[in-house]
């Protein structure tokens, strides 16, 4: 079979990265979490007093995305392409919720789209990559060879979200991650650039109720009778 490109889009938990990680473990494929570039610029707006409540300052912010390294790397032990901002491994600092929480403000800067897209589009020139977010199939690539639409309950993804805080050092509750999530559903889906939303060529699987062993068997399946394999 040839080197995919594949893009996998959804609402916020469907658990879009545990797949693509899967996949791209599955096929010899790299994984790149777009998502995790739009939390990193956060991140960094809020260590240098850029975003206040919910307003972001975008004429200090947008000149410097120039001068932010921002890049991934492979990490053998996690199995995952992990983010670097400025040298450092934020990788889990990113999933905090107070990055969660202000995320969806910094995604609809236009700029910072841009500037995110161009690097995404720039990661995918090879073929052979994964890439979860969720513009992927819609704006990114345009002409994936396959695209991914992942959905589920807003309580379903609520659920995952808050049992996989609870393993990590900053844990919330339940209905904080299910307001989170509600919120950015909103936002994500009702911006002006680049909404969430299906892309018409897009195969939808509701994972609600699958492990996910079993969405990557699903998708692999797909795979191997639109590509054989
Ligand atoms: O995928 P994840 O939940 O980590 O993404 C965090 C946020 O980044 C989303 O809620 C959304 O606001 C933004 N995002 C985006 N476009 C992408 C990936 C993520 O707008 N391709």
């Amino acid at each position: 079979m040839r080197d995919l490109t594949i893009a996998i889009d959804g609402f916020s938990s469907t658990g879009k990265s545990t797949l693509a990680k899967l996949l791209a473990k599955e096929l010899g494929y790299i994984h790149i979490d777009s998502g995790a570039m739009y939390r990193a610029i956060t991140l960094y707006a809020i260590e240098n007093g850029m975003l206040r409540g919910s307003e972001v300052n975008e004429f200090e912010l947008i000149p410097q995305l120039d001068f932010l390294d921002i890049h991934f790397e492979f990490n053998p032990q996690t199995g995952k392409n992990e983010i670097y901002l400025n040298g450092e491994n934020v990788e889990e600092r990113i999933r905090e919720m107070e990055v969660s929480s202000k995320v969806s403000i910094i995604a609809k800067v236009p700029e910072i789209r841009d500037y995110a897209v161009q690097m995404q589009r720039k990661l995918g020139e090879k073929s052979g990559i994964v890439m979860d977010g969720r513009d992927i199939g819609t704006t990114v690539f345009p002409n994936a060879d396959l695209k991914i639409y992942l959905s589920a309950s807003a309580e379903a993804r609520a659920i995952r979200r808050y049992e996989e805080l609870l393993k990590t050092e900053h844990p919330a509750t339940y209905e904080e991650v299910f307001r989170n999530i509600s919120e950015r559903d909103l936002m994500d889906s009702t911006r002006e650039v680049s909404p969430l939303k299906k892309a018409e060529d897009a195969v939808e699987v509701d994972n609600g109720q699958m492990t996910p062993q079993q969405t990557l068997e699903t998708v692999l399946q797909i795979i191997r009778e639109r590509f054989g394999a």
